[in-house]
């Protein structure tokens, strides 16, 4: 596929098709198509940032499509255009994963101002991290003016989501503590808002204990930003205090502008995230590197036998660089 063949200013209207193009593209692994999505990237780059990002993380069964689903109609009713993306480095399916699935979103796939494209299902997670991110930016330029990133609440990816994500939350359920929930406390740092859902029928009880506790919980922890981490119930099966989670994410962005704290936010996480393709790169080199590729074994070896130190024989390998 060739870059020119993707028509930018069709993609640029809204045009689906040239959109699933470009995704496509950007998700290739081969050399030539990185490449030409870095290209394309470049020259569209004028036409990114104009949306509010959002993660969305927990864990299999608290309800996130069903909260995407009926999140992502309220946001269509307030006049949005929505794109809905997914990190799941952990998919052992070659098609893509259940995550960001359409056919858990039947409804909202059908809308017009909806595009649902499921996690990249190839490589390691920071592979899966770069082509999200890189999503991202195609859905921003193509007009989209919410972005939700779905991803499981297990494991590195709600790090990888938190980086990318203007607002970062973790859907829980009602019943249960940390540990069952597999809460860990990064994650409750890592959150702009903790959303308690299944709040509806004989959980309401449930899962307003739940808000106390978790209320406290973040307490807790020291904030030094502009925002305190707030918690929320909702059910997103009966359409129950969606629209004040919204609220809530409106309210973020306009105390993030008035702090300065939006746009510096992004700038370090694009900053952060170049940081890491350097160090993945120079990785990269380093185990391509004939030399390196010829020395390596021997070098182990000896480090093993106690021959050398594990300092000295790393630095040994990076002076071939
Ligand atoms: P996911 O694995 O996190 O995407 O969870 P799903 O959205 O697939 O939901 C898992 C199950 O929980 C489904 O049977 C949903 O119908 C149900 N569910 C989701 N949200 C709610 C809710 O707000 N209230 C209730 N009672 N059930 C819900």
């Amino acid at each position: 596929m060739e870059a020119s063949a993707i028509d930018q200013q069709a993609l640029q209207r809204g045009d689906r098709r040239a959109l699933a193009k470009a995704i496509t593209l950007v998700e290739s692994s081969l050399e030539q198509h990185r490449e030409q999505a870095q290209q394309l990237l470049e020259s569209l780059l004028p036409a990114t940032g104009n949306s509010i990002r959002v993660g969305i993380s927990g864990v299999p069964g608290v309800g996130k499509s069903t909260f995407i689903e009926t999140f992502g109609l309220y946001l269509i009713e307030q006049g949005k255009r929505v794109a809905v993306l997914a990190v799941d480095p952990s998919s052992p399916l070659a098609g893509g994963s259940i995550l960001g699935d359409k056919t858990r979103m039947e409804q909202l796939s059908r809308r017009e101002e909806a595009y649902i494209r499921p996690s990249p299902a190839s490589g390691a997670l920071g592979g899966v991290a770069q082509k999200t991110r890189e999503t991202m930016l195609l859905c921003e330029a193509a007009g989209y003016d919410v972005i939700l990133v779905e991803t499981v609440g297990v494991g590195q990816s709600e790090y990888q989501v938190a980086g990318m994500v203007d607002f970062f939350m973790v859907l829980m359920l009602p019943g249960g503590g940390d540990e069952l929930q597999g809460i860990k406390r990064g994650i409750l740092e890592l959150a702009d808002a903790l959303v308690i859902n299944k709040a509806d029928g004989d959980s309401v009880q449930l899962a307003r204990k739940a808000r106390q506790h978790y209320n406290s919980a973040m307490n807790l922890l020291r904030h030094t930003s502009f925002w305190t981490p707030q918690v929320m119930t909702c059910s997103a099966l009966k359409n129950d205090n969606i629209d004040a989670i919204w609220g809530m994410i409106v309210d973020y962005y306009f105390q993030a502008l008035k702090a300065d704290a939006f746009a510096s936010k992004r700038a370090r996480q694009n900053r952060d995230w170049m940081r890491q393709l350097l160090n993945e790169m120079l990785l990269q080199k380093l185990a391509s590197n004939p030399r390196i590729k010829a020395l390596l074994p021997e070098l182990e070896q000896r480090v093993e036998a106690g021959g050398t130190t594990a300092y000295a024989a790393a630095r040994q390998l990076i002076a071939l660089l």
